[in-house]
């Protein structure tokens, strides 16, 4: 019998002796299982026929022929007569067959699959008999309780990278076998070591030894070398670790103690350990029948909404601009004449306003629900959404019922309304189905500080209320009902965290200074006074990013310059003499302002946003940099303008600003800079470099316009990723440039991804703006970098194919930051 082959694979052939047929074949089809499709001779010589138990030499010899290709075979036995008849069967043989035969003393199954494993990476009969040999090691040190690492090259001098394991079963004896085969290639000692679990170092050209490091899915593990080619043997492992061992997917089975989905994304760092609780909308009863005549419903109707709208316009005041969109959403469904009409007409027809207002949403909900496009279609969830809010409002219930959980919260996918609710005391984690890390929801989780996951897939909704989770938002894992070992581990990970956060808090008010003397400036993102005070509380070296439009929105009229300047001075109050940088109004199409009516544009995104709209309305524009003059005069402010993209338009507002500055000059310590959030701006920033004083790059923006990929769209998440080498080289350009001639900042979500860092020190960035919650540490991880090494590795970022191989490249730098 062979298990199942293809072309190429091992010519080492396997015979497996065992006194039971059944049992020789099951074991023969377990190793076929983790051959995929790859050829290996097997033959077995079991029982004496397919019911009755013995073993037979003559036989195991004919196995033996059967399966011998001129490199020999490897006889894997069961137990007592088997030896004997084994042993027999080899007098049987021709002297220069038997010669090739190695009788193992291997553990059937154990031994069978390693043996066949390493035999299909072509491996010679000494080195399969040696790995079957080898093959309880999994076990010995799985069971062992305090397994001894065997000192390695890790001990110094050596090069080392860290990966994430992908696939889906862990590294098992497939994707195992492709790194022992890519390493034992190359002239390099190279060890691998599992950082989740601390099993190891193990050579990495051991199959059986990689197995005993017990590496799931989700298990960070580092991989060291040392030699001539420990570069490259680094390099590559990383590399077949991010095309996870070439190992297909296999979206049909799901390993115990993983997420039941093909991954998680991070989207919140921290570890949250707890039970499951499932935010299931509570349905609202609904009774149809009308408490009084329908123009009493009407007025119902009317104040439920008027309420929730309210309620809407609240949420998205406390939330940064980037999420404004989803509540401008929110508003328009409430304002929507088919959806408000539909029920009109449903409480004129007899129908009580929860009723009538019900059946109007599960209609358009239903119609959006079947559209073609699956961007469109998710959309449904926000009719579901203010359709649900409304109905407690016309219930006079409070509007956040829904959140009421303690453990970690799973649910689809949140509302911003919803998001922005939780309270961190009593919802531990969040794990959702859906979503992509620079989602509304997932952008006020982080800004909470609750550990979260997105994108873990819909089989998460399937793990009952109560299932034991553990969610790491840093590495972006979700462990369902892992073993208590795992859970301590994850218990002491959280305590460490913890405990770091502590001392870089009390770091925070410090320079961030790089090891080789280098300061970076860390400032902080915020939308209003308060976030200002939180971050002058976290330490921040001043405001990298004001966002006015907080001030803009939600009024019927824009605010005054008086109401404007004593913001902006509050502003400048709490950070206590720190620079403040004032972004101008950066609304469009996409954030519609009450007072400021645009037209609908097909692609909001590349329409009049940003400076493009302020100059329409150069009275407003004017205003607001009046406001910003008096300020000034109070405490260093730069003033910034977003959505630029080409010089004129950088000449029209210097000549505004001068207009609003009279009857006086400019004032003199007023800096006036650019956002880079447009590649034309980059790509010709010699040209806008005269004209200003500093330059911010927003990240957010400059990918989304660099890949072409909408920001926030959960499609396109991992597209959208700010470490592609276009946006890096877009980094470059700007910052090398701009050397001792203007400032350059980084103030888009990425400055604070702590993969960035390095590379945006590397590029030559010395300023950062990141949220408040975020600037402890960044400025401890600055003072963990070494500048030199940063540039060493942001050109060889620069140079890589793809985001995932600058990722892998900065995994590659030693854990103390290159
Ligand atoms: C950016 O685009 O990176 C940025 C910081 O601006 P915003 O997120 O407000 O668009
Ligand atoms: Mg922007």
């Amino acid at each position: 019998m062979s298990a199942p082959g293809g072309p190429g694979g091992s010519r080492v052939g396997i015979v497996v002796v065992s006194h039971s047929r059944a049992l020789a074949e099951a074991a023969v089809g377990l190793a076929a299982e983790m051959l995929s499709g790859q050829a290996v001779r097997i033959a077995v010589a079991a029982g004496l026929d397919e019911t009755t138990f013995g073993t037979d030499a003559v036989r195991i010899a004919a196995a033996v022929e059967e399966v011998d290709d001129g490199d020999g075979v490897v006889v894997l036995m069961d137990l007592g007569s088997a030896l004997l008849s084994a042993e027999m069967a080899l007098e049987m043989l021709a002297d220069d067959v038997r010669e090739r035969v190695v009788l193992s003393p291997a553990p059937l199954v154990e031994g069978l699959l390693v043996a066949s494993v390493v035999a299909a990476g072509g491996a010679d009969r000494a080195e399969v008999a040696a790995e079957a040999r080898a093959a309880l090691l999994a076990k010995d040190t799985h069971l062992d309780e305090a397994p001894v690492p065997e000192p390695g090259p890790a001990a110094g001098g050596h090069l080392t990278g860290t990966f994430v394991v992908a696939n889906r079963h862990g590294l098992h004896a497939r994707p195992a076998a492709r790194l022992v085969g890519e390493v034992r290639r190359l002239d390099a000692d190279v060890t691998v070591r599992n950082l989740t679990t601390g099993a190891g170092p193990v050579p990495a050209g051991s199959l059986s030894r990689v197995a005993t490091l017990g590496a799931l899915h989700g298990h960070e593990v580092e991989v060291a070398a040392v030699g001539r080619e420990a570069r490259e043997a680094v390099d590559r492992v990383l590399a077949l670790a991010a095309r996870s061992f070439d190992e297909a997917p296999d979206p049909a089975e799901e390993p115990a103690g993983t997420a039941p989905s093909a991954g998680p994304v991070a989207a919140s760092p921290g570890i949250a350990i707890g039970p499951a609780a499932h935010l299931r909308a509570a349905s609202v009863p609904v009774d149809e029948r009308p408490a009084g005549p329908p123009e009493q419903e009407q007025r119902r109707l009317a104040d439920a909404l008027a309420a929730v709208r309210q309620d809407v316009a609240r949420a998205r005041d406390r939330t940064g601009p980037a999420q404004a969109g989803v509540f401008e959403a929110h508003l328009l469904l409430l304002d929507d004449d088919e959806l408000t009409g539909a029920a009109r007409a449903g409480i004129d027809a007899g129908t009580s306003a929860p009723g009538a207002w019900a059946r109007a949403v599960a209609a358009l909900e239903s119609q959006w629900a079947a559209l073609p496009d699956p961007y469109l279609r998710a959309r449904a969830a926000d009719v579901r959404a203010v359709g649900d809010q409304v109905l407690r409002a016309l219930a006079g219930e409070a509007p956040d019922r829904g959140v009421d959980v303690d453990g970690v919260l799973v649910a689809d996918d949140l509302t911003p309304v919803r998001a922005g609710a939780l309270d961190p005391r009593r919802v531990l984690g969040v794990a959702l189905a859906g979503g992509s890390p620079t989602s509304h929801a997932a952008i006020l989780v982080r800004s909470l500080g609750i550990p979260a996951v997105v994108a873990a897939g819909s089989g998460l909704l399937d793990v009952p209320d109560g299932t034991p989770l553990v969610v790491d938002g840093t590495a972006g894992r979700l462990l369902v009902d892992p073993p208590a070992a795992v859970v301590e581990e994850y218990q002491a990970r959280r305590r460490e965290l913890a405990g770091e956060h502590a001392r870089d808090a009390a770091e925070a008010p410090r320079d961030a200074v790089t090891r080789d003397g280098r300061r970076v400036e860390v400032g902080a993102n915020v939308g209003s006074v308060a976030d200002a005070r939180a971050a002058a509380a976290a330490g921040a070296d001043g405001v990298g990013l004001l966002r006015t439009e907080v001030l803009f929105l939600d009024r019927d009229r824009p605010p005054t310059a008086e109401e404007q300047e004593q913001e902006y001075r509050a502003v400048l109050d709490a950070l206590a003499g720190r620079p403040v940088t004032i972004r101008t109004l950066d609304v469009g199409g996409d954030k519609p302002l009450r007072y400021w009516p645009q037209a609908a544009e097909a692609n909001p995104f590349l329409g009049v946003r940003g400076v493009r709209l302020s100059l329409t309305r150069p009275d407003l524009l004017a205003t607001q940099l009046a406001a910003v003059c008096r300020a000034a005069r109070h405490g260093p402010v730069r003033l910034m303008f977003p959505m630029v993209t080409v010089v004129e338009e950088v000449l029209a507002v210097r000549r505004l600003l001068a207009e609003a500055a009279a009857p006086g000059p400019v004032p003199d310590g007023l800096r006036v800079g650019v956002m880079v959030e447009v590649p034309a701006v980059a790509l010709n920033v010699e040209a806008f470099l005269p004209h200003v004083d500093f330059l911010s790059i927003g990240t957010n923006d400059l990918t989304q316009y660099t890949l072409a990929a909408e920001r926030g769209h959960p499609a396109l998440a991992a597209l959208a990723d700010p470490l592609d080498p276009a946006v890096l080289r877009l980094v470059a350009e700007t910052a090398s440039r701009a050397a001792g001639r203007a400032s350059v900042s980084v103030c888009g979500e990425v400055a604070a991804d702590p993969a960035a860092l390095p590379v945006l020190v590397g590029l030559g960035v010395r300023e950062l703006s990141v949220a408040p919650s975020a600037v402890a540490g960044v400025k401890a991880a600055v003072r963990r970098l070494d500048s030199g090494a940063c540039a060493g590795l942001a050109r060889r970022c620069l140079a890589a194919a793809g985001a995932a191989e600058v990722r892998a490249l900065v995994r590659t730098a030693s854990p103390d930051g290159p």
